[in-house]
Order: C-alpha cells, then structure tokens, then sequence
C-alpha cells in the first residue's frame, strides 16, 4: 500500500481528534484531520484532567504544560448547601503511590487544544483541514472513504482507517449507523463563570461539590487569562424554564445568590447552557472506522470525566492502530479497543456520572442523611478514601481496560 492508503483520517478537530493526530503523527504515521469550524473552538466545557489521564499524557510534556496553563488542584470538597456545612474533603496525597500525579490539572479544553495544535503544526505528515465537514462514510475492502464538505463542494479522501471524533452529534457514528444507547437528562445544565474568589470569600477549593435537594452545585477555579482566574459554577435548571428567564440577569443573579447568598450582584462573564445526555455507542469499532470521546460516549459532567474518557480512548486507539500499521499486528486489536473502552465507558463513567448527580440531588431526608453520612465515614477511613478516590481519579477504571485481554474480544 502506499503512504497515502495507510494514512488514518480523522473527522473533528476538538481536543480527542487532535490527540489522536498528534499522537499518530508523532509515531510517523500520516493522518488527515478534518474540522467543520474555520479554527479551533473557544470551549467552555471541560477543565479537570484526573490523574489517570496526565500519566498518559507524559510524551513531549504535555501534562506539564496542561498544568502550566491551569491549575492544579490536589484536594476537592463535599459541602452540605442548606447547613453550610464542609461534608468532606478528599486529598489526592493518598494516591501517592498509584500515579506520578497525585492531583487534578483544571486546564480549560480549548488551552488542551492549543497547546496540541502547536505540537501538531511541527510535524510534517500530519494534515489539519479546518472549514471541512464530514458528510459520508464508506468502506471498501483495505480502505475508507470519507466525503467532507468544504467551499468548493465535495472531495472525497482515502486512508486505511477513520476515526469519528466529531463530538455527541458525530456525523460518523450516524453515517455508520451506530446507535447511541441511553437517555438525555430532562434538566438542562447551566455554566455561569465569575470572578468573585469563592475561595478567599468563602473558603471552598477549587473544586468543590455542593448538595441541595433536588438541586446541587459544582464550583470550581479555572486560570482562564491569568491572574485572579475565573470561577464556574454550574448548576441544573427546572422543567419548564426558558433559556430568556435562565440566562436573564434577574436568573443569573438568583441562581448564584440561591447557593451562595451575598450583598452586592455577582459580575458574571459566561453563561453557558447544555443539555445533558448519559449515552454509549452500541459499537466503538465498524471495520475500518472507530469512534473516540464523544462521539462514542456522553455524561453529565459531574465528576469531570467526559474528556477524560475520550483522551483515553485516543491513547489506547493510537497504541493500536501504530502496532497493526507500523507493527503488521492483527486488527483484532481494533476489537480490544472497542471492548476496553465500551466496558469503562459503561462500567466506570456512566456510573459514576450518574451516582454523582443522584448523591447531590437526593431530596428524601433519610436518603440525603445516608449520603452525607457515606461521604464523612469514607473520607475519614483512609483505605475507603483511597478506593473512593481510585475511582474518581480514574485509576480504577483504567486498570479494569488493562484487564482486558485480546482473548476477551
Ligand atoms: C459544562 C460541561 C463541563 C464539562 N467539564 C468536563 C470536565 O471538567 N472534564 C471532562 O473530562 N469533561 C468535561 N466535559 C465533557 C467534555 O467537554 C467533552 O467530553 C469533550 O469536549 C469531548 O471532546 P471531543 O474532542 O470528543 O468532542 P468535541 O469537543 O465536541 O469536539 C468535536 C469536534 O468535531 C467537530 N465536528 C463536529 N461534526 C463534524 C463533522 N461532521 N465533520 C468535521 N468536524 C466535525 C466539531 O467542530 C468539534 O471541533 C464537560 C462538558 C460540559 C457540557
């Protein structure tokens, strides 16, 4: 075959496409990305990076470089919203000898992006398209089709494999009939970002945890441009709200002033609304083409671990992909993927997502008790504390995918 039927191509240009990218072209195999936006996003969405996933992403310094633009984070909190009480505190010092990064990066995904599109721009077979969308998909035989759309029509592009990292939507996932199993929350979620310093105020972390029944609270500190940095605080919003009350001054106001009343308005720079979805693809791989972050699993960011997931799809898929194109390695290692990451994806993050959500929202009084009183006993046992944080550090759900052998698939 020749170099250009071996390359991989990629649909989407958000933070799992460019890592798939660099990560191939940086084992000198060619890749193809296309985006359907003229440049990078500006993405409000994700911050926290869990342990498991800066182990991974050591190569070149990119973890160091992710905490260099953000911050890191070593402890998170659990607080009780209608007693004001700190519930808990759980500090990744505990994880000591089961990561080289017994703390949490929040690094603001469109900085991830930058900062991977900066690696990609050095290498020399790695081809970023932005303005292009991926509109169909075919396979035939040792090779794939993609049609992308640009500004002069239609072209049609080649490579031994594709892979779908165009978001919740993927048009891939959809072009190759691949269901996408689960539900959509009927709550949509609210992101406000203010650069009132919750912590010198009040004495929250950076990463703090509010429950209230029927309602809860995340608050956590992004470095956003510098020195002070911004605080997000992100919170559901009630059935039958419109977008015009909820992101309405008035609406913003009452919301923060809900969770944390104060005496002057907050001075508030994003409001963000996403409707929220807990889903999986019915299939990671179909042939020649596999599907990575979002576009093979969805979650409530509770938890921070939507990216997370898909950031280590992108290094599970690139190490295979390079041990059958480079190593002539069976494709049945395609099929490992799919197993390894769809058994996490729904063992691990749907799971935890969900329960997450379900602890800080619980309105039965006895239930909420039961909760609170879970959280002060673990964090106060080191041994819960630290299987409690294997799991939310992501340690736990990755040695589960090393488990999985190729006997398995
Ligand atoms: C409020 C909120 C907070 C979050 N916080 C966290 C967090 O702290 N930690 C965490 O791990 N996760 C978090 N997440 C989840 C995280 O944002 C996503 O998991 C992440 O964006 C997935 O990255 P991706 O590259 O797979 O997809 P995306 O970021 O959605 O990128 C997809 C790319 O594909 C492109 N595209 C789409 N269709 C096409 C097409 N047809 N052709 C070509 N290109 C196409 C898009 O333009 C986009 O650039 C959060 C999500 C929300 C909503």
């Amino acid at each position: 075959m020749s170099t250009k039927d071996q390359r991989v191509l990629i649909a989407g240009g958000g933070p799992v496409g460019l890592l798939c990218a660099w990560l191939l072209a940086r084992r000198g195999i060619a890749v193809r990305l296309f985006d359907e936006n003229e440049g990078l996003q500006t993405d409000q969405r994700a911050a926290t990076t869990h342990p498991a996933t800066l182990d991974l992403l050591q190569e070149d310094g990119l973890a160091e470089d992710m905490a260099r633009v953000g911050l890191v984070a070593p402890v998170f909190q659990f607080w009780d919203r209608p007693s004001g009480e700190l519930v808990a505190q759980f500090d990744h010092a505990v994880l000591a000898a089961d990561t080289r990064h017994p703390y949490v990066v929040q690094c603001e995904q469109f900085k991830t992006a930058k900062l991977l599109r900066e690696r990609l721009a050095a290498l020399p077979h790695a081809e970023i398209t932005f303005g292009h969308a991926a509109v169909d998909v075919r396979q035939t035989g040792a090779r794939v089709e993609l049609d992308v759309r640009g500004p002069q029509g239609i072209t049609t592009h080649v490579g031994a494999y594709l892979i779908g990292a165009d978001g919740g939507r993927s048009t891939v996932r959809k072009q190759c009939d691949i269901a996408f199993e689960g539900f959509t929350w009927p709550e949509r979620f609210v992101v406000l970002s203010t650069p009132y310093d919750f912590e010198a105020g009040r004495g929250y972390c950076y990463r703090s945890y509010f429950a209230d029944p029927g309602a809860w609270c995340n608050c956590f500190k992004v470095s956003a441009d510098g020195p002070p940095g911004l605080w997000r605080t992100v919170f559901p919003t009630e059935p039958g709200e419109s977008d015009a009350d909820i992101l309405s001054d008035a609406g913003v106001q009452a919301r923060l002033n809900k969770f944390f009343p104060a005496p002057q308005p907050y001075p508030v720079v994003h409001r963000n609304l996403y409707v929220t979805h807990q889903r999986v693809a019915a299939r990671f791989r179909y042939g020649r083409v596999l599907l990575a972050g979002d576009a093979a699993h969805v979650n409530n960011p509770i938890g921070g671990m939507g990216l997370n997931g898909g950031i280590q799809d992108a290094v599970n898929l690139v190490d295979k992909l390079a041990r059958i194109v480079q190593g002539g390695e069976s494709e049945r290692l395609l099929d490992l993927y799919d197993l390894q990451r769809r058994t996490v994806a729904i063992e691990f993050v749907q799971e935890q997502s969900i329960a997450n959500k379900k602890r800080l929202e619980a309105a039965d009084p006895e239930q909420r008790q039961r909760n609170l009183d879970e959280l002060r006993a673990t964090a106060a046992d080191a041994a819960r504390a630290r299987a409690f944080l294997l799991r939310t550090a992501m340690i736990a759900s990755q040695r589960r995918a090393e488990r999985i052998a190729l006997e398995d698939a």
